[in-house]
């Protein structure tokens, strides 16, 4: 029997309403790791809204923010004017990220969200370099509207629009081929051999680690490669850090480890912090070639998200959160090695870094059963990957080591119920 709520949804909202069906409550409220239902039931988050709750739900000094400056009438709204919240961010974003990086981008808002950023890139670099053709990757993904769409190497999503990869291919990701095969090498014949029909490309756009697509992950060496490559090609290099960025693989920026430097990073996500849409397009200061107004949109002046996006940079001022991620991250993947061992029905496969991990299980529909089953036990967790194989982890950065526990013991109870 649906309650009054759900019955609203499914009368009055989209047939493609999808969450709604996985979590199949009305939730009301949220705090920190955990949300609760309009029963007053609470789940622990293991989901972090993809990936846009790094710092958790309501996150207090972000939420005391926000609230002083809507109690004196701050600017909420203003396009693409200046305003001292976009300032602030901007400078802040600059002393506390960019600078101790040693890294030299200027900060583009491309507009509210992840696929906005992702537009912006691809538009940039056929701008740059005057080509067309875009690489991206197997089972990457970068966003739903054409352009990204087009990039994106999921068939079940282009499929209904009929959405090709436009003037773009799929590479193989690091890895799709097998552990003993360098996929780079594949690129390179292909970017050396006139006659395969892959054209020198304006980019190629990589996530460090695949979120949707399955949490597959770029070896350091491999990303170096791939640096190098485009580096000789004069291809610019594009890092979708939509979702693996803002600390989610430990590092504020995935790329960090590999050393590399990106000609482009897409970011959305936690930029804001809080869950208000803001993206930001990074990018080096010598492809700046835009025209004034020739990228624009209504929403890129969301100064709300500015407040809580200045304050949330207060959690990189030190290495506190890294390290956190860190040390999580490393309890999370070792209790996952542990669940593959002991149950083998699972045939599983443990994936991920920091706190971007997961298990893909052989058997089809048993990470979703997973996922159903931790969802009945208050745990939110979503499956990835281009057959829903993957149950994916990715609570608030900020989770304490008390819930993650409880977190990961619902997991186990939920396998057990599944594989019996
Ligand atoms: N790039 C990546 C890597 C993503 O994970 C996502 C969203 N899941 C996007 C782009 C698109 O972001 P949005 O849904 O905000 O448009």
């Amino acid at each position: 029997e649906l309650d009054s709520t759900l019955k609203v949804f499914e009368e009055l909202e989209s047939e493609v309403r999808s969450y709604i069906r996985s979590f199949p409550v009305t939730f009301e409220k949220s705090k920190g790791h955990s949300l609760w239902d309009q029963d007053g039931k609470e789940y622990i988050d293991f989901f972090a809204g993809a990936g846009a709750l790094n710092y958790g739900h309501n996150p207090p000094l972000l939420k005391e923010q926000l609230l002083r400056y809507i109690a004196e009438d701050g600017i909420s709204h203003s396009l693409d004017m200046g305003t001292k919240a976009k300032a602030n961010f901007l400078t802040k974003f600059h002393e506390v990220i960019l600078e101790p990086r040693n890294l030299n981008y200027k900060v583009m808002f491309p507009g509210p969200t992840g696929t906005n950023t992702v537009e912006s890139a691809l538009k940039l670099a056929r701008k740059v370099t005057g080509r067309d053709s875009i690489i991206s990757f197997t089972n990457a993904f970068h966003g739903m509207t054409l352009g990204s769409l087009s990039i994106t190497g999921n068939s079940f999503k282009r499929h209904g629009a009929g959405v090709p990869l436009q003037n773009s291919v799929s590479m193989p990701f690091d890895k799709f081929l097998g552990t003993n095969v360098d996929t780079l090498d594949y690129l390179e014949r292909f970017l050396e051999d006139n006659g395969s029909g892959v054209a020198l490309p304006a980019g190629i756009i990589v996530e460090t680690v695949q979120g949707e697509g399955g949490i597959n992950v770029a070896e350091e060496a491999w990303l170096k490669r791939l640096a190098d490559i485009c580096n000789r090609w004069e291809i610019l290099l594009i890092i979708d850090d939509v979702q693996a960025g803002c600390g989610r693989t430990g590092t504020f920026f995935s790329f960090e480890p590999a050393g590399i430097e990106p000609d482009i990073v897409c970011m959305s996500k936690s930029i804001s912090g809080y869950g208000i849409p803001m993206a930001i397009t990074l990018l080096k200061p010598e492809y700046d070639v835009w025209d004034p107004g020739e990228h624009n949109g209504t929403f890129r002046g969301h100064n709300l998200a500015f407040i809580t996006a200045t304050e949330a940079l207060e959690y990189w001022k030190d290495d506190n959160l890294s390290g956190e991620v860190e040390e999580k991250g490393l309890k999370v993947g070792e209790f996952l090695d542990q669940l593959v061992r002991e149950y083998p029905q699972l045939q599983g496969e443990t994936r991920g870094r920091g706190l971007m991990r997961g298990i893909a299980c052989k058997e089809e529909g048993l990470a979703e059963k997973i996922c159903e089953q931790a969802f009945e036990r208050g745990l939110i967790m979503e499956t990835a990957g281009p057959d829903s194989e993957v149950f994916k982890i990715m609570p608030p950065l900020t989770i304490t080591h008390n819930a993650l526990d409880t977190g990961l013991a619902i997991i186990e109870d939920s396998i057990k119920m599944c594989i019996q």
